[in-house]
């Protein structure tokens, strides 16, 4: 991976990377990319649109996240933006939560790579977590990108917030909030902020969605994913 164009996009985000940090965001991207040879995790491949979609755009997370916060990232994928939160906000505690399980066995390749602690991959569904006591209610932030529209998003997120922590999902140029209010609402959300900026390369603006947890979320949210499906809130 190549070091400058990591330290660009660090640079862009507002993150100042120290050598060791730099270090290990090089490390987790050449294991992604040698893994990805054998088993699809990433689309994105080539080390310009690595630094410009995966890690300028995961740290441009970080501003919006309080210090020494716990974090959950719902539907991380290849660890993104989890993973590149964690390696340079040390003061984090952060768990990756991904559905499919040959993700989830490469996170825990890059934790143990990386030796990072306060790090936990879990291979879950989020709507189950948010049934379990010791999930629900637990985390000052969730973040989500790229994992479903909002309002489906907020019902398997929102519960996982500590009243007075945040979720904050990761849209494009369409922040989806519009078809959200109903549903963020039911859950005990609202909507504090929409947070626009680019990314070089990218024709179209991309939103940071901030809600906040001011209730408690009923107990029968989230429901099963079926139900989610069919009948959103
Ligand atoms: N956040 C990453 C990956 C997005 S792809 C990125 O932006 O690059 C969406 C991911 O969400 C997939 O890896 C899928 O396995 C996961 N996912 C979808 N529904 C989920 C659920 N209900 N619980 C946990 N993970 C889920």
């Amino acid at each position: 991976m190549n070091r400058l164009l990591v330290e660009q996009a660090a640079h862009r985000a507002g993150i100042e990377l120290s050598v060791g940090m730099t270090e290990q965001v090089c490390e987790f991207i050449e294991l992604l990319k040698e893994t990805n040879d054998k088993i699809n995790l990433t689309a994105i491949t080539d080390d310009e649109a690595i630094a410009t979609l995966h890690l300028e755009d995961s740290w441009r997370v970080s501003a919006h996240i309080p210090e020494n916060a716990t974090l959950i990232d719902i539907g991380t994928g290849a660890g993104f933006p989890g993973l590149a939160l964690r390696i340079v906000r040390p003061d984090l505690d952060v768990t990756l939560v991904d559905a499919t399980l040959k993700k989830v066995t490469f996170l825990q390749k890059v934790i143990d790579l990386l030796e990072l602690d306060a790090t936990t991959a879990l291979h879950a569904r989020a709507e189950d977590l948010g049934r379990d006591q010791d999930f629900r209610d637990c985390y000052d932030v969730a973040v989500a990108r790229a994992v479903t529209a909002l309002p489906v998003l907020s019902e398997l997120c929102l519960p996982l917030v500590k009243r007075g922590g945040r979720l904050i999902a990761m849209k494009g140029s369409d922040d989806q909030t519009a078809q959200s209010k109903r549903a963020i609402r039911m859950l005990g959300g609202e909507l504090e902020e929409v947070i626009r900026y680019e990314l070089p390369g990218m024709d179209w603006p991309r939103s940071l969605v901030i809600i906040s947890k001011k209730e408690m979320t009923a107990f029968r949210y989230p429901r099963r994913m079926v139900t989610i499906r069919n009948s959103p809130l």
